[in-house]
């Protein structure tokens, strides 16, 4: 009881105090970690936004730089009074940056778009083959307008041949922008075709999720352009870094999670075996106790002069000599289990016959078998092979496994040994029609301390260590023990002892029954 309320203390101390506030912890550093990812992510996306709109109107005032520079002779044309030919002449002369030069009389000026670039209006418009007409106004000697010049062109050629200059001087030029040159050259810049094809580059993507698109207007209408972080931006850095944190934390995580499950698994073994423990001294106490009182009683009886009759000093003397066995079997394995634990149990092998063994122990055992009214049906082994055994060990896990199918039988009291040849091995096997042992218990009961507390075996009394004996006796041997059982039908333990190689055993005995 006392135990079981330890365990559960036990149990949620290192729930609630050690796993519980170790995940929350993990959890908090998972969600922190996630935040400070997410905000990064955020500003940069916010930062790439705002750079793709720098860059959409950089191209725009890359081509009023080039118109205005360009245009310098037409102008003055224009202001001197030249008439239309000596102004197209003029910009003819820079056509090489362009592909037609042409004019747009004052009156039609209302047919052209304007866009004003750095407070100067650019004029533009579609025209034939996709090209674009973009010009500046161009104004007489008293400055007055008389018309516009410009050029032809082809806007994907333009925006082509000038992102490069576009973004190594116009954005890092551009005082409006934190970071300047540095910050541009963690950007990739993309040029994007009104059909979505991508037109050019300036270095590689290295977060799609980050990407930025922004539309340019005026003459470059239905072109974009695609602003995002490279591989080497911070961005990128942190987001590696969350993912390593997360699978760090993960793995710390996991760490709890295993360390708390062998923790309890562990605390929860030590307690039962605790418990176990404290079982079995109460049942060795009683197993002492019972065989003792009882001598006890046979020889004060005796030494009283109560017993006048022979009959009853018979009854005594047996009665003294049954419990005499069992107080022996009890304290020797007692002895044997302290010293396998202590591993100061040595097995000293030799080639043992095991017809002689079984009858021998059979022999010993059969005054208790007698007394208790048991049938014994004993198959004395015929042309058996020696066996490697330690004849004492081995004949004291037979011993048990005697006393077992005497102690956890029932009405029916018919025991049946028996021995033959397996292969390389020697079976030796008892079985009785008792209670037989549930599937669930039939590993566990060789064990030790484990006893079945199911129905009547609390009646029994034993110290749950005889199967443990035996098991880890025949393990020593190279050999094992085999159960087989059906609750309320009986049990059958056999136990497989190894050949001693090259030897055979000798004289066949005959087939003996013992009953009451
Ligand atoms: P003990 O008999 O002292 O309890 P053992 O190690 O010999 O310890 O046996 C462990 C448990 O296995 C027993 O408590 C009993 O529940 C079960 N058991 C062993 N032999 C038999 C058998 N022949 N029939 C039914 N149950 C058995």
């Amino acid at each position: 009881m006392a135990v079981s309320h330890i365990s559960r203390r036990v149990m949620l101390l290192i729930v609630f105090g050690v796993a519980l506030p170790a995940m929350l912890l993990a959890g908090l550093g998972i969600f922190l970690t996630l935040r400070i990812a997410f905000a990064v992510e955020d500003e940069n996306v916010r930062y790439n936004s705002y750079m793709a709109q720098q860059l959409a109107e950089a191209f725009e005032q890359e081509l009023m730089a080039h118109l205005r520079t360009q245009i310098a002779p037409a102008e003055n044309a224009a202001r001197e009074g030249e008439g239309t030919a000596a102004i197209r002449a003029a910009l003819q002369d820079a056509v090489g940056e362009f592909r037609s030069a042409d004019t747009v009389p004052r009156d039609d000026l209302s047919h052209y778009s304007l866009l004003v670039v750095e407070s100067q209006p650019v004029f533009y418009a579609a025209g034939p083959d996709s090209l674009t007409f973009a010009g500046m106004m161009l104004r007489d000697g008293e400055g007055r307008i008389i018309g516009a010049g410009g050029w032809w062109f082809s806007p994907e050629w333009f925006l082509v041949s000038h992102l490069q200059t576009v973004v190594r001087n116009r954005l890092p030029a551009n005082p409006r922008l934190y970071g300047g040159f540095e910050s541009t050259r963690r950007l990739s810049f993309a040029l994007l075709s009104p059909d979505g094809a991508e037109l050019a580059q300036v270095r590689a993507s290295g977060n799609p999720r980050t990407a930025r698109e922004e539309e340019i207007g005026g003459p470059f209408e239905g072109f974009r352009v695609r602003v995002a972080a490279t591989s080497n931006a911070p961005v990128v850095w942190t987001s590696r870094f969350v993912a390593l944190e997360i699978t760090f934390i993960g793995i710390m995580g996991l760490a709890i999670i295993a360390a708390t499950v062998l923790g309890m698994r562990v605390v929860v073994r030590q307690l039962e075996l605790a418990q176990i423990k404290a079982g079995f001294v109460s049942n060795v106490t009683h197993e002492l106790k019972t065989p003792i009182a009882l001598i006890r009683l046979a020889y004060e009886t005796m030494e009283l002069g109560r017993a006048d009759s022979p009959e009853d000093r018979d009854r005594f003397l047996r009665t003294i000599g049954r419990e005499t066995l069992r107080l022996s079997q009890l304290v020797d394995n007692i002895l044997d289990f302290a010293r396998l634990e202590a591993g100061q149990r040595v097995l000293r092998f030799e080639s043992v016959d095991v017809a002689k063994l079984m009858r021998d122990t059979v022999d010993s055992f059969r005054p208790r078998l007698v007394a208790e009214g048991f049938a014994l049906e004993f198959e004395e082994p015929s042309d058996l092979p020696l066996v490697r055994a330690d004849a004492t060990a081995l004949s004291h896990c037979l011993l048990n496994l005697l006393d077992n199918a005497l102690k956890y039988s029932r009405q029916r009291k018919e025991i049946r040994v028996w021995a033959e040849t397996r292969g390389d091995a020697v079976a030796v096997a008892v079985r009785d029609h008792g209670m037989g042992i549930p599937h669930e218990h039939q590993k566990r009961i060789f064990e030790k301390f484990v006893r079945v507390e199911t129905g009547l075996v609390h009646d029994v009394k034993g110290a749950g260590l005889g199967l443990s004996l035996v098991d880890q006796i025949m393990r020593a041997h190279g050999g094992r023990v085999e159960l087989t059982s059906a609750p309320d039908e009986g049990s059958t333990f056999t136990l497989i002892v190894p050949v001693a190689t090259g030897t055979r055993s000798e004289r066949p005995e005959p087939l003996e029954r013992t009953g009451s």
